[in-house]
This record gives structure tokens, sequence and C-alpha cells, in this order.
């Protein structure tokens, strides 16, 4: 279950918030809790995350080590603060920020040599959808950016479907259709990496997920986990999502 804070919270408020986060997923043994902050915040997150099973991700990283990239930040920078993840291709950063498949598949690579697990966004657009072209949407960025890796590599990433029309817009893909769209992410991955790798990978879902949809999407054998934007910015409101099978 990760949450995806894009551009809110400072230090002081990343703090706040794991203090009544806390307590609150305290007995959450049923999965794994991310949480991605902006880069200032992320050192403020794993000091609130210490000794608790909480784990810490950015957002985006660049794909050199270093060098003169003003304004990037390199996957050894993130893994230095203690964040374990980071979120590679989201939709926000291809449609504003210029990001590809080919930037995408460089940027798993460097997270995964930097030790970080990639959470790597795939999706369609409203557009897409209204033309059916979904599948062949997600076939092209399953081909053209995670099947650039070779299977140890795979092995090593959780892919997160986010329907672009269904991120920030309070319509949530049905589990119907988020189900439909995981299945077919499958299906390319077992033609490039096997069925035990394609069976083995977590495959999250999201786009306005809430605490009263959690269930009925996590009902669905196809979607492992979620990732929230929105929602994960509430302590009170991201538990009770982590929190959905009690
Ligand atoms: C996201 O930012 O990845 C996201 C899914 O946002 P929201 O939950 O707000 O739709």
């Amino acid at each position: 279950m990760a949450g995806n804070w894009k551009m809110y919270k400072t230090p002081a408020e990343t703090s706040a918030f794991f203090e009544v986060f806390r307590p609150l997923v305290a007995g959450a043994a049923h999965c794994e809790i991310v949480i991605c902050p902006p880069f200032p915040d992320l050192a403020a997150a794993v000091e609130s995350a210490r000794e608790t099973r909480i784990l810490v991700g950015a957002q985006n990283l660049y794909w050199a080590k270093e060098g003169a990239f003003t304004g990037e930040v390199s996957g050894p920078m993130i893994r230095a603060t203690g964040a374990t993840h980071v979120i590679i291709g989201h939709s926000e950063r291809r449609q504003y920020f210029g990001e590809t498949d080919e930037s995408v598949l460089k940027k798993t690579v460097a997270a995964l040599d930097a030790g970080l697990t990639p959470i790597v966004c795939v999706g369609e657009r409203l557009e897409h959808r209204e033309a059916g072209q979904t599948e062949a949407v997600l076939c092209e960025q399953c081909s053209n950016g995670i099947a650039g890796l070779d299977a140890a590599q795979f092995a090593k990433i959780v892919i997160a479907y986010e329907p672009v029309w269904a991120i920030g817009t309070g319509k949530t893909a049905t589990p119907e259709i988020a189900a439909e769209a995981h299945a077919v992410i499958r299906r390319e991955m077992r033609a490039r990496f096997g069925s035990d790798a394609a069976g083995s990978v977590r495959i999250l879902y999201g786009g306005s997920v809430k605490p009263d949809n959690v269930k009925s999407l996590m009902a669905q054998s196809e979607i492992d986990g979620v990732l929230v934007g929105g929602a994960s910015l509430d302590p009170v409101s991201f538990a009770k999502i982590v929190n959905f099978p009690s």
C-alpha cells in the first residue's frame, strides 16, 4: 500500500503526519506500507518511520549517479537518506515533464543499481480508452519500458497501473476495469519474462483510491496493492486504506 504525496507537505508536516499515522497502522502486518513524500521530506519521513514497518520512497530520480545535472537527484542520494523505494514514470511526470518509456527504463535500471525498489507506473489517457486503445497503449509502455529489463532486474520491481483519467479526478476505475488492465500487463510480462516471474510481480492499482473503494479493488485477485495520491495525505484516511481488511 503506497502513498504518493506529490508536491505536498513540509518536513514539519511530514513529522506531524507520522505522529498520527504510526499508531494507526501498528497492527498492519498483511502488507508493506510505503510513503513517498517530496525530496525535502525524505529525511523527516525516514526518521519518523524508524522502528516501524513503514517504508519511505521518493517520487522520481535521475539516472546518472552524480554530475552537472542542476536540479536533479540521483538514486544513491535517495538511498543515502534511508529511503527504499522510488516511483518512476508517474503520469504527471510523463505529462508535464516529458518522461518517456525510454527514460522510465533508464531510471528503473538506475534505481535498481542504487538498491531502491522502483514502482514503475503505466496507464492510458482518457482519449486512449475512448478510442479503444487501452490495451495497445499498455503493451507499448510495457514493451518500450519494463521489457528492457533483464529477468533479475524484473524480479525486483513493482508495477503500478494508473489510468490517467482516474488520477486526482475522483473517477475510480471499476474493480473489473482495473483487473482487466492488470491482466493485460501480466500477459505482456508473461510473454517477456515467463509465467513464474509474471505471476510473482506485484501490480498496484492507482487512481482515486479511497477508504470506501479499496476493499472492492483489493477483492480482485489481479490487484496486489494500491498506489494512493490524494487520500494518502491524511493519516486517518490512508490508515483506513492500509487497514482495509479489518
Ligand atoms: C497518484 O498520484 O498516483 C494517484 C493515484 O492519485 P489519486 O489517488 O489522487 O488519484
